[in-house]
């Protein structure tokens, strides 16, 4: 994820940005937040996302001061106890 602001074209692969709504997840210390509805720029090729710095402060005053909507139960996975087929 980038931050940057009205972007059009990916810095990445150079393709059109698409507008669309994501689900944000931050992760801060052993806590998971997750903000729905964010609005972002994703490129359909590589999707790589960008978000102007006006989101991302929202997306914080969102975990210090928003309304919880919902809560989940988030599963914790650790690869060491997975086998790795080479
Ligand atoms: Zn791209």
């Amino acid at each position: 994820m980038s931050i940057e602001s009205c972007k059009e074209t990916c810095s990445v692969c150079g393709t059109n940005l698409k507008s669309v709504r994501i689900t944000f997840t931050q992760i801060i210390g052993d806590k998971v937040y997750i903000i729905e509805d964010v609005p972002a720029q994703v490129c359909p090729h590589c999707g790589e996302e960008y978000l102007p710095p006006s989101t991302v402060d929202a997306i914080q005053e969102a975990i210090e001061n928003g309304r919880v909507t919902k809560t989940v139960q988030v599963p914790v996975y650790d690869l060491s106890l997975v086998p790795l087929h080479s």
